[in-house]
C-alpha cells in the first residue's frame, strides 16, 4: 500500500516556498506568475519533486506519521447486470424493486438472460458469462454449497438453466423478504 507523508509539520515552510516562487523576481519582467495549488494532493506533490531534486534536504524534512492512500476493494459481485445481462437500469426495465411480489420475482427471472452461448439443456454452459450466476454471487452465498452446485452443474451441463434460475429466485425472494417487511413499517 502505498504512504503518503502527513502534510501537517510540513506545511509551513511549503507555504513560505510556494509564496516565494509565486512572487516573479524583480530583475526578471518577464518571468511568468505561477499558478500554485494549495490542495494537500497539490502541496505533496511539490514537497516529493522538491526532494527529489535536492535530497540534501532529506534530514530536514520532518514525517511524524502516514496517512495510509486507500486501494480499491471490489465485493465478490462488483458489477450487478440486469434481467436482460445490460447495466441494471430503471429505464431499461430490466430491474427487481424491493417492493416486488414473490410471484413477480419468479417470474421476472424466470425469463432472465444466460449464457448466449447455451442453446440446449445438453449444451454446457459458462457461469462466468452469465448474469444469472451473478445474482447466485450476491443471494446465494448463505446457502451452503449452492455456488458449487451451480458451477459444477452449468459446466457440464448437469442441471437446466430454468432450475438455476428457480434456486436463485428462492433465495433472492428470502433475501428480500426483510428488507420488504422493513420498508412497509
Ligand atoms: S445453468 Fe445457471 S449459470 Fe449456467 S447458464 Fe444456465 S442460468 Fe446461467
Amino acid at each position: 500500500m502505498n504512504q503518503i507523508p502527513n502534510l501537517a509539520t510540513s506545511h509551513g515552510w511549503t507555504d513560505v516556498l510556494a509564496d516565494k516562487l509565486s512572487k516573479p523576481s524583480g530583475r526578471s519582467t518577464s518571468s511568468p506568475k505561477f499558478e500554485f495549488d494549495y490542495s494537500a494532493r497539490g502541496c505533496l506533490l511539490r514537497i516529493q519533486n522538491f526532494i527529489e531534486k535536492c535530497p540534501g534536504f532529506v534530514p530536514f524534512v520532518r514525517q511524524t506519521d502516514r496517512l495510509n492512500q486507500p486501494d480499491v476493494m471490489l465485493t465478490r459481485t462488483p458489477r450487478i447486470p440486469g434481467l436482460d445481462g445490460r447495466k441494471m437500469s430503471k429505464s431499461y426495465g430490466n430491474t427487481i424493486t424491493l417492493s416486488e411480489s414473490d410471484a413477480d420475482i419468479r417470474a421476472k427471472t424466470k425469463v432472465m438472460v444466460t449464457d448466449p452461448a447455451r442453446k440446449r439443456r445438453t449444451d454446457p454452459g459458462n457461469p462466468d458469462v452469465c448474469p444469472v450466476y451473478d445474482w447466485h454471487k450476491l443471494f446465494s452465498t448463505e446457502e451452503p454449497g449452492r455456488l458449487e452446485w451451480v458451477r459444477q452443474g452449468c459446466t457440464t451441463a448437469g442441471i437446466g438453466c430454468i432450475e438455476c434460475k428457480a434456486a436463485m429466485a428462492e433465495n433472492l425472494i428470502k433475501w428480500i423478504a426483510p428488507v420488504r417487511e422493513r420498508r412497509v413499517k
